[in-house]
């Protein structure tokens, strides 16, 4: 059965600290409490849940665990055998090792164990997060080799039992007084060898291939957020389900606009002539142009804010805001004339610093105190 995402269990973001985790789990063990809802069995399967969650989240290596490899990461079922999945899982790892990050089997009982998880990397940009899209992902897997019927061996041939285990898997290694299980070394494991490999899989009983999946991307994601796609993990082994895949969401660069959480930022150029004395400029939107009133002697570094004009989060409510940082700018190539009409502006504001420059004026009082001092 597919488990639901701890975080989302608790309404917590990924990164809450202990305390908010602390309090959501607090909130819910109250609400859902077997004791205060005797007739809703719902309630005490939603007590269960948020108590796991909890656990997990509360338990800082717990939580590292999952948060790089799903459920698996931390599911008592999977266990921590690491010898079960022998040269398959090597195989597996070549494979998957460029793109993925962590992996992780387990090796619980008879060889049988969930696949692990997987984490893809997509890259989106920040309109695809402000709006939302669908997008296709290409993944290496692997498939059943037709030629063997995935039994690994060649056809007309079968696997025997392995003859170093007698097909137990695990051999007893003599060191010293100490007798070591261990696992096969020649069949990883399994307790099959195969006398004569399918040529076509060398005997794995699986191929490498690509699958293609789609995604939905919802609206407001942000960087760093993961979209889990249940099943579509490694497969499991011996008839074990298959593990999740996580797409891990980075948002490219933005040529305009910088996003922090919900806001967005931009930097504003400006005419020091428009800056001085007041106008009307186009400014971008990600619903296209909006129009900004900039009123006269507007500095650098003043912030406009425009409400709304940001991205509407997963988690959240309404939309953030747009803040332009306005920057004025020096006009540069001049002309003679300009320089001719600047020049003149300068002569006719000589002598009236304290009125027209009011910080560059206080700036260099402050600088004479300096070295008067
Ligand atoms: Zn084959
Ligand atoms: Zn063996």
């Amino acid at each position: 059965m597919a488990k639901r995402d701890f975080y989302e269990i608790l309404g917590v973001n990924r990164d809450a600290n202990d305390d908010e985790i602390k309090k959501a789990y607090r909130k819910l063990a109250m609400k859902y409490h077997p004791d205060r809802n005797p007739d809703n069995p719902k309630a005490e399967e939603q007590f269960k849940e948020a108590k796991e969650a909890y656990e997990i989240l509360s338990d800082g290596n717990k939580r590292a665990a999952y948060d790089q490899y799903g459920h698996a990461g931390v599911d008592p079922q999977a266990g921590m055998g690491g010898g079960g999945a022998g040269g398959f899982a090597d195989a597996f790892s070549d494979i998957f090792g460029d793109i993925f990050g962590g992996r992780q089997g387990g090796g619980g009982r008879s060889n049988v164990y969930r696949g692990a998880d997987l984490r893809y990397n997509l890259e989106i940009s920040l309109e695809e997060a402000a709006r939302g899209a669908e997008t296709r992902i290409r993944i290496p897997t692997m498939e059943e080799c037709e030629d063997c019927g995935g039994s690994g061996a060649k056809k007309g041939t079968e696997p025997k039992t392995c003859p170093t285990c007698n097909g137990h898997g695990q051999v007893r290694m003599q060191q010293g007084f100490f007798s070591i299980q261990q696992t096969c070394p020649k069949c990883h494991g399994t307790g099959r060898y195969i006398p004569t490999p399918c040529p076509s899989c060398h005997g794995a009983g699986r191929k490498k291939t690509h699958k293609t999946l789609s995604v939905k991307i919802p609206a407001g994601i942000d960087e760093g957020d993961r979209i889990r796609l249940t099943g579509e993990g490694e497969p499991g082994v011996n008839g074990g389900p298959p593990g999740d895949l996580y797409v891990q969401v980075h948002l490219k660069a933005h040529a305009v606009f910088q996003r922090d959480h919900d806001d967005l930022h931009c930097e504003m150029p400006i005419s020091f002539t428009v800056a001085a004395l007041g106008g009307e400029i186009e400014i971008p939107t990600l619903d296209g142009v909006a129009k900004l009133k900039i009123p006269a002697e507007t500095q650098s570094g003043k912030v406009f804010r425009l409400r709304g004009k940001g991205i509407k989060g997963i988690r959240s409510i309404g939309h953030g805001d747009l803040l332009c940082h306005v920057a004025v700018e020096t006009p540069v190539s001049l002309t003679d004339r300009q320089k001719e009409l600047l020049k003149e502006f300068e002569e006719i504001s000589q002598g009236n610093a304290q009125k027209h420059n009011p910080r560059a004026q206080s700036w260099m009082d402050k600088v004479k105190d300096f070295f008067a001092g």
